[in-house]
């Protein structure tokens, strides 16, 4: 699968970013590990715009346009996984998970609060249930995800002033990254999955 000599740098040693069970980013590890633990089955590949998931033989089969990431092998070219879920691994100690979209996108089980639709996740939103406009915090106990349409009939109201009901309220999981997430390649994609102490060392580290 890598045409390239011994010590040569290739798309399979770059990073890929490792989720627990939980969808808690838990390491980074090379594109080369991150394929083989799919391939043995141990985890499955995330899809980073449609946040779903495949197994190997659902990855093969994913498209790749001409400059995306991709390994070269006998049957074509396969894409190289930026984000990769173990399957079974929730052996993490048990703290207050980081907010991040991915995480509580994960927590209300990509549904709508309100009505309980499923768009996917393109088409749902964060909902503050007290709105900020009113002093509502961005936190696991007043966000939600919310299809667009509930989000747009709330507004800025509060939900006692209007005919909408939470399916459940709204806590923190109890999941925990202990993730050290300095590198210099960074991809965009891992964004949406990182708590924002991570997205602040980010920062830190682009500024110098
Ligand atoms: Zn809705």
């Amino acid at each position: 699968m890598d045409p390239n000599p011994p010590g040569r740098r290739t798309v399979l040693d770059d990073p890929a970013l490792v989720l627990n069970r939980s969808w808690i980013p838990v390491h980074v590890t090379p594109v080369r590990r991150a394929l083989i633990m799919v391939f043995r089955g141990a985890a499955n590949v995330v899809d980073t715009a449609s946040l779903q998931v495949h197994d190997f033989g659902g990855w093969l089969g994913q498209p790749s346009h001409s400059r995306a990431r991709a390994i070269r092998c006998p049957g074509g070219r396969i894409l190289a996984p930026e984000v990769v879920q173990l399957r079974g691994y929730d052996k993490v100690p048990v703290f207050e998970a980081p907010f991040s979209r991915a995480s509580l996108f994960r927590r209300d089980d990509f549904q709508c609060q309100y009505c309980g639709c499923r768009p996917g996740a393109s088409r749902l939103t964060i909902d503050h249930v007290i709105p900020r406009s009113r002093g509502g915090r961005t936190s696991w106990e007043n966000c939600v995800v919310a299809c667009a349409a509930c989000n747009a009939h709330k507004g800025d109201r509060d939900l006692a002033r209007i005919a909408l009901r939470l399916r459940r309220r709204p806590a923190a999981p109890r999941w925990s990254p202990h993730l050290n997430l300095r590198t210099s390649q960074w991809l965009d994609s891992w964004t949406q999955f990182l708590p924002r102490s991570g997205r602040k060392t980010r920062v830190a580290a682009a500024g110098g």
